[in-house]
Order: structure tokens, then C-alpha cells, then sequence
């Protein structure tokens, strides 16, 4: 990214920061949170920091204008202490992460490939450059198709989590990450203090891992009902929707064994929440900062009240900038859907698009800057 490029998304952050510094409030109590940040482009992560009131992050925030924002999920006795361990973690929230990636594939007509070595750019997905054989860059643009099935996979969880855990719905906060997935906040008294052994099982009930098939088949084709079997966990939630699903009892007894099993099969399929394991174990996990920008496409994590999930647009309602003209240098982009509008695609073109069009150009890495 160019100097100029970079100084562009800073003034434009900047914008951004001044006008919403109200909306950036971390969870309480602030003075137990760690914070970290990125603050210049291919730097690493400034951790460990903290802070005693909201107005001096907000005076950090707009003296620095990071790239990117975090969050810890957990409090601590001494959130700025460089050791993990010496920090004294007290509790954490409990924290899910849905990326889109991983529940729907990608489509090339949404990525660019960039060769890093013969400056050698095209669309779609090539994993070796076709000029010199070196390995490419890959660039996905935020595909609303499979943030659709991300969001769906979204209210799953929120469903599993009320109905099974008893999660209230008022504990739960919702948010677009700003790129390519969604992440839920639990910030509930007794979940707060789950060990990472707990996490686990969490994680196991929702991804429905460590699932006995066989064992299970057995206890169904013996037809013995829920109140006969001490099934408990996943067990018990795979167990429950077969019979939901046969009919009766009756019924799995006299199928064929190989049904039995293609409809457990099914069930798990269906039953399982696509969450990030790796995200919700780690209690000392940062999380993006909600209402910050995402710096990999200049879209904000967007909180998202549970009510309005169904009709959620994350690519018109997490837009953190206007649309002034800018004037653009393009190297390759895919055509893309942004702010209730199409561009693209562009290849070698100096373009004029709207501030967030050309912000999200830039993050992407596939323009450059080019004034106003
Ligand atoms: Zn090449």
C-alpha cells in the first residue's frame, strides 16, 4: 500500500472515529479489559494496553486512529501486565465466531489473484501465477451470498444457545464483523466463570463432536425412549430430533439399520453450528471491538438487534463512510456489490467511486489512491 493510500484510509477513519466516538463502548468494567491494536500497515498487534476511563480510550482512539481494534473478552486483576498468566484472569465472556468461509465456498467470480513476484494480477482463483509459476495472492472480496448463509448459520446458534444454555436474549449481542462473518458476545453472570474444560463441551454440544454413532444407532434401533437412557449433551440433542423426526419409537425399531443411520447422518448435519472452535476456547481471545472499523474492508462490526437478523444488509448497513468522489488507480476488481450499489469490474483503470467504495478498494489491497 502507498503512503498516500494509507494516509487516505487514516483521514478517513479519522472522519469516521470523530463523528461515532460515542458509539465505541467496550464491555464493562473497562478498567479490567485488555486492549490491543493494530496502528500501522503490516505491523504487529500493540497489546497489553489499558485503560482507567472511557474518555481516555476515546482520546486514544482519536490521537492514534488504529487500523483495527480489540478487545479482550476477559477481565482481568492487571489487564496490562505483559505475562498472560500474571495478568490474574478473574472471568470472560463467552465469544463465537461464524466465518463465512468456512460454511459456504467462495465463487471465483468474487476473488483476484495477484502475483507477488511478476506483478501478474487476474480474477478468480489461481493458486500458482500462470506467467512464473510462483505462488499467488489470493484477495476475496466480502461475498454477500456467503454472508447469507453465515447469518442463517448466525440465528441457529442464537437459537441453540436460548433454547439449550438458556442464554437470555438481552445477554446476547450480535454483530457483523465488518468482513467475512459474525460474532456473538454472551455477557451472562453464569457463563462467565465456564472453565476452558466447559468451553469445550460447548463447543462439542454445538459442532456435535465426540458423537458415539454407533452406540447411539444401538440405543435407537432398541427403541428406548429418552426416559429409559441416561443420554445426556449432544447425546441427548441428536437422540431427541431423531425421534422427532421418525414419528415414534415404533418406527426406528422395524427400519432398516443402514436408514437409521443415513438420517443420523442427516441430523447431524442439520443440527450443527458451524461456529470457530479455536475463537471460543481461548478465554484470553481478543475480540474485535464492537462498532470499530474492520481494516480488511473498511466496513465496521456492526452491532445487529436480535429483531432485525432476518433482514440484516451487511453490505449497506455496516458502510462507515460517505460518498464523495475519489478518484481511484485499479489495478484488478472483481465486480462487486456495495451501499445498494454495482462496480466493477475494473482491471488498469483510474476510476472514480464513492469514499466507502474506494475505501474498501484500498483495504482490499487491489487500488491505490489516486485524490480527490
Ligand atoms: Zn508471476
Amino acid at each position: 500500500m502507498l503512503q498516500t493510500s494509507l494516509e487516505f484510509l487514516k483521514r478517513e477513519f479519522f472522519k469516521y472515529y470523530y463523528e461515532n466516538i460515542s458509539r465505541l463502548v467496550p464491555p464493562e468494567p473497562i478498567r479490567s479489559r485488555e486492549f490491543g491494536f493494530f496502528l500501522e500497515k503490516g505491523k504487529g498487534m500493540f497489546r497489553h494496553k489499558c485503560f482507567n476511563s472511557l474518555r481516555d480510550f476515546h482520546e486514544f482512539i482519536l490521537n492514534e486512529i488504529p487500523l483495527d481494534i480489540y478487545v479482550s473478552a476477559a477481565n482481568y486483576e492487571d489487564p496490562c501486565n505483559r505475562d498472560m498468566s500474571e495478568k490474574k484472569l478473574v472471568n470472560a465472556e463467552l465469544f463465537f465466531d461464524i466465518d463465512a468461509e468456512s460454511v459456504a465456498a467462495v465463487s471465483e467470480e468474487e476473488s483476484a489473484w495477484i502475483c507477488q513476484k511478476c506483478n501478474q494480477y487476474g480474477i478468480g482463483l489461481r493458486d500458482g501465477c500462470p506467467s512464473c509459476g510462483a505462488p499467488t495472492e489470493l484477495v476475496r472480496l466480502v461475498s454477500e451470498k456467503q454472508l447469507n448463509v453465515a447469518l442463517r448459520e448466525t440465528e441457529k446458534l442464537i437459537h441453540v444457545l436460548r433454547e439449550d444454555f438458556g442464554i437470555a436474549p438481552e445477554n446476547m449481542r450480535v454483530f457483523y464483523s465488518g468482513n467475512r462473518g459474525y460474532h456473538v458476545h454472551v455477557n451472562q453472570e453464569d457463563f462467565l466463570n465456564v472453565t476452558g474444560e466447559g468451553r469445550r463441551e460447548i463447543i462439542d454440544y454445538l459442532l456435535i463432536q465426540g458423537l458415539d454413532e454407533k452406540e447411539l444407532l444401538n440405543f435407537l434401533k432398541r427403541g428406548v425412549s429418552i426416559g429409559g437412557v441416561s443420554l445426556k449433551g449432544v447425546k441427548r440433542r441428536v437422540y431427541m430430533r431423531v425421534l422427532e423426526k421418525a414419528g415414534s419409537v415404533e418406527k426406528l425399531k422395524t427400519s432398516k439399520r443402514e436408514t437409521v443411520l443415513k438420517m443420523l447422518e442427516g441430523i447431524v448435519e442439520e443440527l450443527k453450528v458451524r461456529i470457530d472452535p479455536v475463537v471460543t476456547i481461548d478465554m484470553h481471545r481478543l475480540m474485535r471491538m464492537p462498532e470499530s472499523i474492520n481494516s480488511s474492508s473498511g466496513m465496521v462490526k456492526r452491532r445487529i438487534r436480535l429483531e432485525d437478523l432476518p433482514s440484516f444488509k451487511p453490505l449497506e448497513e455496516a458502510i462507515a463512510f460517505g460518498d464523495e468522489e475519489t478518484c481511484l488507480k485499479v489495478k484488478i476488481a472483481p465486480r462487486f456489490r456495495l451501499g445498494g450499489r454495482t462496480f466493477g469490474p475494473f482491471k488498469d483503470e483510474e476510476v472514480e467511486l464513492p469514499a466507502y467504495a474506494a475505501v474498501y478498494i484500498v483495504c482490499k489491497g487491489l487500488g491505490e489512491y489516486a485524490g480527490r
